[in-house]
C-alpha cells in the first residue's frame, strides 16, 4: 500500500489525532464564557448561552470562527493570553503519542498540518513540539482551510512531492479527502472504530506499524 522507501514526511492532524479536545473545549466553552460574564456582570449560564449564539450565528465556514482574538475583541474581553495559559493544564496527549512520534521521527521528518490558529498550536503542542521540523497552520499561514491547495503549498515548503508524504487526521474531508486530492497517502485515523476503510486507522500505533513495514 504505502512504499514507506518512498516516504520522507509524515504530516500529523493537530487536534483529535496527538492532542485531545480538553483544551479547546476549556478555552470556546469554559474560559470564555467565564470571562464574559465577568465583564458585563451576568451569571455563567447566560454568559454561556450568549456565546454560543454568538459562535453559531458566525458559523465554521468563516475564518473569524477559528480566531479567538477576534472573539476577545468582539465580546469586548481584552487578549486571549493569560485566559489561555490558564487553560493549559488542559492539554492531553492520546497515550499512544508520544511513543509513536519517538519512533517514527527516526526515520522521517515530522510535520503538523493542523487547521487550529498558531496561538492554539502553541499551547497544544508544547510538550511534543521537538519532534517536529515544521509546524503548519493553515489558518495562519495559508489564511485558508486544510484544501488540498493548503497541502499542495507544504509540500513545496518542505520541497517534497506529494508522493512522499503520508498524511493521518481524524477529519475525513480535511485529512483524507483533500490530501488525496493532490496525491498524498492519507490516513483517517477513526479512534472509534466506526468506518472499515482500507486506509482507516483505529489509533497512531497502526499508522507506525504501517510506516515501520
Ligand atoms: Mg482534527
Amino acid at each position: 500500500m504505502v512504499d514507506i522507501n518512498e516516504i520522507k514526511v509524515v504530516s500529523f492532524d493537530a487536534e483529535g489525532t496527538l492532542v485531545t479536545p480538553d483544551f479547546s473545549y476549556a478555552v470556546w466553552f469554559e474560559a470564555i464564557p467565564e470571562c464574559y460574564a465577568e465583564r458585563h456582570g451576568v451569571n455563567f449560564e447566560l454568559a454561556r448561552k450568549v456565546i454560543e449564539e454568538e459562535y453559531q450565528k458566525l458559523g465554521d465556514q468563516r475564518l473569524e470562527w477559528y480566531d479567538v482574538r477576534y472573539w476577545f475583541d468582539k465580546l469586548g474581553l481584552g487578549t486571549p493570553d493569560q485566559v489561555m495559559e490558564r487553560c493549559e493544564s488542559k492539554v492531553r496527549y492520546y497515550p499512544e503519542v508520544k511513543e509513536v512520534l519517538a519512533s517514527l521521527s527516526e526515520r522521517y521528518k515530522l510535520v503538523v498540518a493542523s487547521g487550529s490558529m498558531r496561538d492554539f498550536l502553541n499551547h497544544l503542542l508544547q510538550d511534543i513540539e521537538p519532534y517536529f521540523t515544521r509546524i503548519f497552520s493553515s489558518l495562519t499561514d495559508y489564511k485558508q482551510l486544510k484544501t488540498s491547495e493548503f497541502y499542495l503549498k507544504m509540500c513545496q515548503a518542505m520541497e517534497v512531492k506529494p508522493s512522499q508524504v503520508v498524511h493521518v487526521g481524524d477529519n475525513w474531508q480535511f485529512d483524507f479527502v483533500a490530501p488525496r486530492e493532490v496525491g498524498i497517502e492519507a490516513f483517517y485515523l477513526d479512534r472509534k472504530r466506526q468506518t472499515n476503510h482500507q486506509n482507516s486507522v483505529a489509533s497512531l500505533l497502526q499508522l507506525k506499524i504501517h510506516l515501520e513495514g
